[in-house]
């Protein structure tokens, strides 16, 4: 089958850090099998970071490069797929401008994710372009014409958010755009290592994919776990503790993470064991990870050509695009219409 009779995927990241294992179990790992089934669009989404990171243009600039090399260490493969540079297709902010016109504004204030980012970036004086981003996420996904949206499971309001524009957009215009399907992946939200409930880059409570072995065994050591087991032999909580999340993650060896669970609800293990056999299997989990990266390191013009070529696909793509969507609104005032 060629990519031009594949259903499509768009899904992003925002270049605003380097990619950490919440990424990979929530959203990378099924971009990875998928892209050998979809026509999939991989978009750097540096519109929408620039929304709460506008300070930090420089950092935008260095993350979009680091976020390419996570993906080609990861697996996934710009001869499938298109890696997409947003503000390099600016065809992503004209939709996201004309859809903000068909989205009811109690839409955006009902959205539960943008409530719970909104609490922590109202001291900070919230821009508009950070609170209507679910809007410019409805673009990103309408302009591919996507079916399919791999995510985590804070991104799923937005994806239901989506269906309801594009139905609105295609009533009132006529049939343009698909209702994508939200895909969330194994770990539907990987908590983070001081115990809250998502590993986010903005949090600070992160272990990255390009983080050495020895990064990884003192940020694992340092976790959050039962707070109640101040002695080896207190029994322990599984349920709810971040190091048991993990070892399900990403312990291979599922026998030792078993046996680890029992041994921990008896008292009958010490926490630095535990967290010992942790950092042991992350890095397992991480070394083919870390030997692609010095491979693209190593070859920093194979980077940059999988974002220019993938960027010039999706450009075209989204010419077409619009060029239907102005069409089908009528506002291609300068055609001939004797
Ligand atoms: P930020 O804090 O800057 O928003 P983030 O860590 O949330 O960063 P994004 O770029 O917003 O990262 O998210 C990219 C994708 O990874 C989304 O699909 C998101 O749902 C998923 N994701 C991010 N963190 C986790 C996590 N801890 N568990 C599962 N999925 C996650
Ligand atoms: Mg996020």
């Amino acid at each position: 089958m060629t990519n031009k009779d594949k259903k499509r995927i768009l899904t992003g990241v925002r270049p605003t850090g380097a990619l950490h294992l919440g990424h990979y179990v929530g959203a990378l790992e099924n971009w990875t099998r998928l892209q050998e089934e979809y026509d999939c669009f991989f978009l750097i989404a540096d519109y929408q970071a620039m929304g709460d990171h506008l300070d930090d243009i420089e950092g935008i600039r260095r993350s979009v490069y680091e976020v390419t090399l996570d993906w080609l260490s990861v697996g996934l493969d710009p001869g499938k797929s298109s890696f997409v540079i947003q503000s390099h297709v600016p065809e992503h902010a004209e939709l996201a401008m004309l859809l903000s016109m068909v989205t009811p504004l109690g839409w955006l204030e009902r959205n539960p994710t943008l409530k719970a980012e909104r609490v922590r970036l109202e001291s900070e004086g919230l821009s508009v372009g950070f609170y209507t981003y679910p809007v410019s996420q409805v673009a990103d996904i309408a302009l591919p014409k996507a079916n399919l949206v791999p995510v985590g499971e804070d991104q799923v309001p937005h994806i239901e958010m989506t269906r309801e524009v594009v139905r609105r957009f295609n009533r009132m215009f006529g049939q343009t755009f698909p209702e994508p399907d939200s895909l969330v992946g194994r770990v539907a939200r990987l908590p983070g290592t001081d115990g809250e409930a998502k590993m986010s880059k903005s949090l600070g409570n992160v272990i990255y994919l390009s983080d050495e072995e020895e990064a990884v065994n003192q940020k694992v050591r340092s976790m959050y776990t039962d707070p109640n087991r101040t002695r080896a032999d207190i029994p322990g909580r599984v349920e709810g503790n971040p190091v048991f999340a993990y070892h399900d993650a990403f312990n291979s060896d599922h026998d030792e993470v078993s046996d680890l669970k029992d041994r921990y609800t008896k008292g009958l293990v010490g926490d630095v064991e535990v967290k010992q056999k942790l950092a042991n299997a992350i890095n397992r989990f991480l070394d083919p990870i870390r030997e692609k990266r010095t491979y693209y390191e190593g070859h920093p013009m194979v980077v940059k050509e999988a974002l220019f070529e993938g960027t010039r696909k999706a450009k075209s793509v989204a010419e077409a695009t619009m060029r239907e969507v102005r069409e089908k609104m009528g506002i291609s005032y300068f055609v001939d219409e004797s």
